[in-house]
């Protein structure tokens, strides 16, 4: 169970735990931070083996969420929630739905969304209970699959790394290692076709590959070769913990710049070794935003090309970081942190001014009353 202590010790403001024997349902909300807006943060589902893991679990994300939303220039807070279970055989409707009566009980502190177990249906079934949910399918008035926009960051990002690299942010002729060839680097390769990259693709599944071949010419190699290809960027887009002891010594490239979340497998240790090696690394949070800028529009009536708009803005934010990492001779994502940081403090400050009609809603009495 959570503790003050535990809450108190990455600031986070509130837990909520929603059970519901009928409906099977066992889940978590952490609520981190909403200094800049409503936490928005995905519902995970996941056979977690003990109830302190999903905690841990949840805590962890939900603080990621904030330092994610607060970078990428979001009025978002940081949330995020977790549903005990087999996303594989104990899904249906009826606990996504109960699940969305707790999310409607927070009356928009908390807004949800699909994340690595849940999916659009699951999260149409949330939306039949509540209104704080987002990330529904296009058919319903939805954002859709966030991947284009994504993958159009992850590009942008891409050339902001090349251009603090090579003094140019083209990448005609740069050799581009791509791990994974799933939803996102489909697009991203695409991206990089087009401008002229020679690529390097791998996954464990073969379709894949075929189906980006289908759209983009391609070197293919072998799931564990991807790590020593001898090119200038290597783009993962797969899974998370690829930069650890055993790839770090193969590794060539000059930048590391990928979707994939948690890259890095040791935060502090390898960022660090990044840095010494002099591999220019964008932090995954930051380039990988996309996902979030898209879903965040679906909040004000969802248009793509404002979400494309909003994601070319991750090549400026990028750039900012690499000045401030080489100014306090820090790693990039040390950097990104501060950044996010200091947004969060001087937005919170903005919001202490008082303005006649923010903090409450009725007659100035009754804000005194029993003090
Ligand atoms: P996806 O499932 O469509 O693609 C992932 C691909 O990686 C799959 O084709 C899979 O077979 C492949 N893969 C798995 N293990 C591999 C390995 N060892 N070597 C090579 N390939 C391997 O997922 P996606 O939506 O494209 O997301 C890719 C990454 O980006 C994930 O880490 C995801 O969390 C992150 N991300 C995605 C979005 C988004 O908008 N989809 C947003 C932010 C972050």
């Amino acid at each position: 169970m959570v503790n003050f202590e535990m809450m108190e010790t990455f600031n986070h403001e509130q837990v909520i735990y929603c059970t519901n024997k009928e409906a099977g349902l066992r889940a978590i909300i952490a609520i981190h931070n909403t200094t800049l807006g409503p936490a928005l943060g995905g519902t995970r589902m996941w056979n977690y083996t003990t109830s302190e893991a999903a905690l841990k679990d949840v805590l962890r994300l939900s603080r990621g969420m904030t330092y994610k939303a607060a970078v990428a220039g979001l009025n978002l807070g940081g949330g995020k929630a977790v549903i005990i279970g087999d996303s594989a055989t104990q899904k249906n409707e009826v606990l996504f739905r109960t699940f969305g009566k707790f999310v409607d009980g927070l009356a928009g502190r908390y807004i949800t969304a699909e994340d690595v177990g849940t999916d659009v249906r699951d999260m149409e079934f949330v939306r039949m209970e509540t209104k704080y949910v987002t990330g529904i399918s296009k058919a319903l008035g939805g954002s859709g699959d966030p991947s284009p926009v994504t993958a159009y960051g992850v590009y942008v990002g891409i050339k902001a790394c090349a251009h603090e690299k090579w003094g140019n942010d083209s990448l005609r002729g740069r050799k581009v290692a791509v791990q994974g060839a799933g939803h996102v680097a489909r697009y991203l390769c695409e991206h990089l076709y087009n401008e002229g990259a020679e690529i390097y693709v791998t996954d464990i599944v073969e379709s894949k590959v075929k189906r980006l071949l289908e759209t983009v010419k391609a070197h293919v190699v072998k799931p564990d070769e991807i790590y020593d290809i001898d090119a200038d960027i290597f783009a993962p887009t797969a899974l998370g913990a690829i930069i650890n002891d055993e790839t770090l010594p193969r590794f060539k490239f000059q930048i590391i710049a990928g979707g994939a979340n948690n890259q890095l497998e040791d935060e502090s240790k390898h960022g660090q070794a990044l840095l010494q090696k002099g591999i220019l690394y964008a932090p995954d949070y930051v380039i990988n935003a996309g996902g979030l800028i898209n879903v965040a529009n679906e909040l004000e009536g969802y248009r793509q090309d404002r979400a494309m708009k909003q994601a070319e803005g991750i090549y400026d934010v990028l750039k900012k970081i690499i000045d401030t990492s080489k100014k306090e001779n820090i790693p990039t994502h040390v950097a990104s942190n501060k950044i996010a940081e200091e947004r969060l403090c001087q937005v919170g400050n903005i919001r202490k001014i008082y303005t006649g009609t923010s903090g409450f809603s009725g007659r100035l009495g009754e804000l005194t009353a029993g003090r």
